[in-house]
C-alpha cells in the first residue's frame, strides 16, 4: 500500500532531534537568569547575577510524544549598555520569554516596549510568553494575575506565572514555548510553506523507515 507523504513526515519528524532557541529578555532584575539556571540546572542563588551580554543554558528533555528536544537558552542582560547587543541575540532565536517582576510594576510597565523592541528584529513571528517572575513573594505583589493575562491576551501571547526560587511553573514556560514550535513547523512542512526539515533546527535521525506510519 502506497503511503501518504503525511505519514512519512510526521514519522520524520518525531524521531528526529527538535532544537528551540529561546530567548529570555525583561528589565534587568527580573530573574531572567534565575530561570534560566533553574530549568538547566535545578539551582537557586538569592545573589543577583549580573549577565554581561549573553548567557546560553542547554537542557536536554524530551515531549510526551517521545520526541528528543534540545533547549538553548538566551538568557540576555536587561540593562540599556547591553540593549545594542540584543537585535544579534534575537534574530536567531526561535520563540521568546518576556519576563517582568509581580513585586515591580515598572518592570511590568515596561513589557510592551520589550515587546515591541523585539518584534522589530524577529525575522519571523515567534512565539511568546509572557512571564510573571516571583510569585512565591505573594506579600509584594505589585501585578496582579487578571493584568498580567490581561495583557497576554490583548497581544496573543502565552502567559505563565512563575517562581525562579521555588521552581513554579519554570519548565511549563519552555515546554509551552516548544510545544507551540513543534506543531507550527510541522504544520508549515505539511503545506510546503518552509525548506526541508534539516534546515528548520530539525535534524534527522540517519535512519528513517518510509513505510512506517500510523496505517502501516
Ligand atoms: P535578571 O537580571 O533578570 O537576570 O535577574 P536575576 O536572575 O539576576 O535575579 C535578580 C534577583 O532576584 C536575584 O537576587 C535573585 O535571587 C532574585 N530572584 C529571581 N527570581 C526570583 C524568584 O522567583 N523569587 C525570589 N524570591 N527571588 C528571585
Ligand atoms: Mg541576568
Amino acid at each position: 500500500m502506497e503511503v501518504a507523504p503525511a505519514f512519512a513526515i510526521r514519522n520524520a519528524v518525531s524521531t528526529a532531534l527538535f532544537r528551540c532557541n529561546i530567548s529570555l529578555v525583561g528589565d534587568a532584575g527580573v530573574g531572567k537568569t534565575s530561570i534560566a539556571r533553574q530549568f538547566g540546572k535545578n539551582t537557586f542563588s538569592e545573589e543577583r547575577n549580573c549577565t554581561v551580554g549573553l548567557d546560553i543554558t542547554t537542557r536536554h528533555s524530551q515531549s510526551s510524544d517521545g520526541q528528543k528536544i534540545v533547549y538553548h537558552i538566551h538568557d540576555t542582560a536587561g540593562q540599556e549598555k547591553f540593549k545594542s547587543m540584543l537585535p544579534a541575540f534575537i534574530r536567531n532565536c526561535d520563540a521568546i520569554a518576556v519576563v517582568y517582576d509581580v513585586g515591580c510594576r515598572t518592570s511590568f510597565e515596561n513589557v510592551s516596549k520589550w515587546l515591541y523592541f523585539v518584534n522589530n528584529y524577529l525575522p519571523v513571528e515567534a512565539p511568546t510568553i509572557l512571564v510573571g517572575n516571583k510569585v512565591d513573594l505573594d506579600h509584594c505583589r505589585e501585578v496582579s494575575y487578571e493584568e498580567g493575562r490581561q495583557t497576554a491576551d490583548r497581544s496573543n501571547l502565552l502567559f505563565l506565572e512563575t517562581s525562579a526560587k521555588t521552581g513554579e511553573k519554570v519548565t511549563d514556560v519552555f515546554q509551552q514555548l516548544s510545544t507551540v514550535l513543534r506543531d507550527r513547523r510541522i504544520s508549515d512542512i505539511f503545506h510546503g510553506q518552509k525548506a526541508p526539515l534539516s534546515s528548520q533546527g530539525i535534524i534527522l535521525s540517519e535512519h528513517i523507515d518510509m513505510k512506517k506510519g500510523c496505517c502501516s
